[in-house]
Order: structure tokens, then sequence, then C-alpha cells
């Protein structure tokens, strides 16, 4: 397991997460699909935030159940909290994921296309 750091483009937001990132996801959504974000998902405690979290930005829509946050200063997304399933979703047996998706451009010495990208089909949700 890896330990990185990541941080948005002015640094005003520092974080780190441990994690093996063999894959990142690519999601068709109406936000992701404008944003371009490559998502890799780590485990509550595989996250550190490192910036008081009262300092970040955040947005919310459609189901209001995630929470995507942002750098105030310079707008960058360095991860997201998760939106709950959907009752389709949950039917199905999905379980909800409690913890971060992580912007892997906003980490440091990590090259998104050094490993597999996964496509997800956040539009049809
Ligand atoms: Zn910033």
């Amino acid at each position: 397991m890896k330990t990185y750091q990541g941080t948005c483009h002015c640094k005003a937001v520092r974080f780190e997460i441990d994690a093996d990132i063999d894959h990142v996801r690519a999601c068709d959504c109406s936000v992701c699909s404008r944003r371009g974000a490559l998502i890799f998902r780590v485990a509550p405690e595989a996250f550190r935030l490192l910036t008081p979290i009262e300092d970040l930005s955040v947005y919310r829509w459609g189901s209001m159940t995630g929470a995507d946050y942002f750098c105030p200063v310079c707008g960058i997304l360095p991860f997201r909290k998760p939106s709950a399933p959907t009752a389709t979703e949950a039917a199905a047996g999905l379980r909800p994921f409690l913890g971060w998706a992580i912007n892997t451009r906003c980490l440091e010495g990590f090259d998104p296309a050094s490993v597999p990208l996964m496509k997800i089909h956040g539009s049809r949700l």
C-alpha cells in the first residue's frame, strides 16, 4: 500500500490517502462528464484530510446524498463523498459506499494513464 499526497491547484486543500490504485473510474453522468475527474475510491480510514473540511465548498445535486467538495479559491475538486445507492440500486443489492472518491488527477506522483480506465455509466442511474 502506498501513501499519496493530494492537493487542489492552489494547495489550500491538502489530503493523504493510502491506496494501491489499480484502475481509475470515469463516469458519464451530467456532472462528471463536464468535470473530467478520474476517480479511485478509498475506505474511510484510508483518507486523511489535512485541511479543515469547513474550509471547502460543497456542491450537492440530484439525490442530494453525495457531496462534491471544492477548493473555494481555485475551484478544483480533489475528492467527493459518493451518493447513496438509488432505490433501484439498493433493490439490486448494492450497499452504500462509506468512503471517499478521490480525484486521482490531484495526487502527487500518480499518472492516471498508467492504470486501466473503468467506465461508469452514472448517466443511466
Ligand atoms: Zn485551491
